[in-house]
């Protein structure tokens, strides 16, 4: 039975097309591909940014801190060489390292306290604070070492010594302070990379699966369908018509499932039917009658044999012609498929010979299957012009299976046999193989 289509709905309808799916298909493998690159170009800026901000706070904070502090410790010694000496040059030095100290550390005062976190900006107010009062008594110190005495210079420098002190442990309190800001903000880059990772595996799985999914749906709707296409087909070229090729999908390789397989209806038709009469050719009864003798042999069923053969035809085409005796030929046997059953086969198995075969069927319902036939056609005109009728009648022979025969030859001659022997004793009528033997 060819395969047809069940009508789907508008959005089965849609997606039913190969060409569309083939679309749909391709676009939807281009989105994890996208997704994957968006991600790694992503994760690539994220992970660069966060590294070069982490670096940036270690250039601009970490390491001015450490510098002054190692001029914090340095600043003491001229100070106290010109306190010894009252060299010129050793206050030089100190007035050049001062100005280098209070530009760095305004310039920490200054700075914005969020751009390094949480870093606590009281800290290092509290060391500038300390350093200018340090420099007041250093000021004093190595300006005016000439009109001081001895005993006030010591007071200074104990006093500038005690502030610079004071002011190197709020530095490297405030160092510390930096140190674990950035230490800090490196650990959430960490924290935050590991998502990112997490998120990118994520896609990647998703991307996968996407991707298999799509690649089953191709395998199942396109490939597995061509290959059906392609065995059936050669099944075809092969000859063997009975072959149907069996597609689930919609699309357009169901379509050609169903136009192969009507086709294959067609050629059946043409390679297992007569012409004329529509009924079984001799090849395809024959076939027929091959497979139900085993099948009756493995069930161990009867099955009956009928030769059929019009009287005097040749009378028929010789009074009214032949195109007419073919006319009562098809009416004629119109009229035998009407009286047998749905499980029998009629076939034309030469001129006006007429082979039917009986499956499950007793010698009695043979018989009286075949008195049906042959009262109706003895019994009903037959139109052989407008207004002219004929009555044409059949001589039929029945062999049993397996009483008259298990062979189909030796079937099929018992059957003629029966057939002549109701000619010979007369013509329409129905005689039993076995009637010959008794
Ligand atoms: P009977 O069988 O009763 O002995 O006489 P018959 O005249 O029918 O003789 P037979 O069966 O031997 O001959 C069959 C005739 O049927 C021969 C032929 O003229 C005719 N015939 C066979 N096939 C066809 C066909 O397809 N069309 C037509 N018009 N006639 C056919
Ligand atoms: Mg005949
Ligand atoms: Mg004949």
């Amino acid at each position: 039975m060819p395969l047809t289509p069940v009508k789907p709905g508008r959005i089965k309808v849609f997606f039913s097309s190969l060409r569309r799916q083939i679309l749909i298909g391709v676009f939807s493998l281009l989105f994890p591909l996208v997704t994957l690159a968006g991600a790694g170009y992503y994760i690539y800026l994220n992970t660069v940014t966060s590294f070069d901000s982490v670096m940036d706070d270690v250039f601009l904070y970490g390491l001015p801190v450490g510098e002054v502090r190692e001029l914090l410790y340095q600043v003491s010694l001229p100070v106290t060489n010109h306190l010894i000496s009252s060299n010129a040059e050793e206050r030089d030095k100190y007035l050049r390292l001062k100005d280098q100290i209070n530009q760095m550390l305004r310039e920490m005062v200054e700075t914005k306290s969020d751009d390094i976190g949480l870093v606590n900006k009281e800290i290092i107010k509290q060391a500038y604070i300390e350093w200018q009062a340090a420099t007041v008594n250093a000021d004093n110190l190595v300006l005016l070492r000439d009109q001081i005495n001895e005993e006030e210079a010591v007071r200074l420098f104990n006093q500038f010594d005690q502030r610079l002190g004071v002011a190197i442990v709020e530095v490297m309190l405030y160092h510390q302070n930096i140190n674990q800001a950035i230490v800090n903000k490196r650990d959430s880059v960490d924290k935050h990379l590991n998502n990112v990772s997490y998120i990118s595996i994520v896609i990647m799985v998703m991307a996968f699966l996407l991707s298999a999914t799509i690649i089953i749906f191709f395998i199942r709707n396109v490939v597995i369908p061509l290959q059906v296409i392609e065995k059936g087909a050669m099944q075809f070229g092969h000859g063997d018509f009975s072959h149907r090729i069996e597609i689930e999908s919609n699309n357009e390789l169901g379509k050609l499932a169903v136009t192969f397989n009507s086709m294959a209806d067609k050629l059946e038709e043409i390679a297992t039917r007569d012409g004329l009469t529509n009924l079984l050719n001799k090849k395809a009864i024959l076939q027929i009658l091959d497979s139900e003798l085993v099948r009756a042999t493995r069930n161990e069923s009867t099955l009956g044999l009928m030769m059929l053969d019009l009287d005097y035809f040749k009378r028929i085409n010789d009074t009214y012609g032949h195109q007419v005796g073919d006319a009562v030929l098809v009416t004629a046997t119109e009229l035998i498929e009407k009286y047998v059953r749905g499980i029998d086969y009629v076939g034309r198995y030469g001129g006006e010979e007429i082979v039917i075969v009986l499956p499950d069927t007793s010698e009695t319902e043979s018989v009286e299957i075949a008195e049906r036939i042959r009262r109706s056609l003895a019994s009903t005109p037959l139109a052989v012009s407008e207004t002219k009728f004929v009555h044409v009648t059949v001589s039929i022979g029945i062999a049993m299976f397996p009483t008259d025969g298990v062979d189909e030859d030796v079937l099929l001659s018992n059957a003629d046999q029966a057939m002549y022997h109701a000619k010979g004793e007369g013509r329409n009528r129905v005689v039993r193989y076995r009637d010959l033997t008794e």
